[in-house]
């Protein structure tokens, strides 16, 4: 059977730390990180944000269907969307979650989940999820081949307790998702510029601007700015920031647009409901 060489990736959710809906951040969206990628056939969704829940709205209750979730971490703005994911709830679905920034030490990531789903949190237990789920612990910097013609290549981040990022290879092209890292001032991460080498879209952690990252050392971001350093030293397209700051409202998002858009031509800031193709 041929591999279909679809590619093109839908932005769910591009908040990071906690949603924030309102009037001021209707444009860009107010949901956590959520990413759709459908790649030679496959549905690939990377991070259980808030905005996953929409994404399983709209699968519209349909049977049959199967998808990779991969997570950068565990924490509370990746997974919160999990439990409202409703086609996890059809015994007719079929979905593998993956997780590697916990060594890899098997049962991890759904022992993550069953401490999420608990009384007194949540009212029902994740066994109540009754499609077909399988968890799979990995160690960051493990090659997946989600199928032939489709290679997942991961990277451990720098952020507090650990996150992965990942280069989504397929027919020709490569899209990278990294997300919760933080940059070491004057020294561009090496392990990301292997990552990102030559890709067509770099995802990154936009969350500060240069002007707020001082006050907030030590807390697992970036910014844009470091970004474009990252895509121009590894010969990358294209930036989209992404896992927005909840204070940085659309107005604010739309003067780092306009930046961005002038220091790497083509990079964008991610919206709710955006889609790319690499
Ligand atoms: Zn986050
Ligand atoms: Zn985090």
């Amino acid at each position: 059977m041929a591999v279909s060489n679809e590619f093109w990736l839908r932005f769910w959710g591009v908040r990071g730390t906690v949603p924030c809906p309102g009037p001021d951040t209707l444009r860009y969206g107010g949901n956590t990180a959520c990413l759709e990628v459908m790649c030679g056939g496959r549905r690939l969704i990377f991070d259980a944000g808030t905005g996953l829940r929409a994404l399983g709205a709209s699968m519209n209750g349909r049977d049959g269907l199967s998808a990779h979730v991969f997570l950068t971490h565990t924490h509370i703005d990746h997974i919160i969307g999990f439990p409202f994911f409703r086609p996890a709830y059809n015994p007719n679905n079929r979905f593998e979650l993956w997780a590697g920034h916990m060594g890899g030490e098997p049962g991890a990531l759904q022992a993550v989940l069953k401490g999420l789903m608990k009384a007194p949190i949540f009212p029902v237990p994740l066994d109540i999820m009754h499609a077909c789920i399988a968890f799979h612990d990995f160690a960051a910097g493990m090659v997946i081949e989600v199928v032939p013609g489709v290679v997942l290549r991961t990277a451990a981040l720098n952020h507090p307790n650990g996150a992965t990022g990942y280069r989504i290879e397929h027919a020709g092209k490569a899209v990278c998702y990294v997300t919760d890292t933080e940059h070491r001032e004057g020294e561009l991460d090496a392990t990301i510029l292997e990552l990102i080498r030559g890709a067509q879209i770099v995802i990154y952690d936009a969350t500060y601007t240069e002007a707020e990252y001082p006050s907030y050392r030590g807390w697992g971001h970036s910014t844009w700015n470091e970004g474009v350093r990252l895509c121009q030293a590894a010969g990358a397209g294209c930036l989209i920031a992404f896992h927005h700051d909840p204070d940085h409202d659309d107005a604010a998002l739309d003067r780092i647009a306009e930046q961005l858009g002038r220091a790497l031509p083509g990079s964008r800031v991610a919206q709710e409901g955006l889609t790319l193709h690499p």
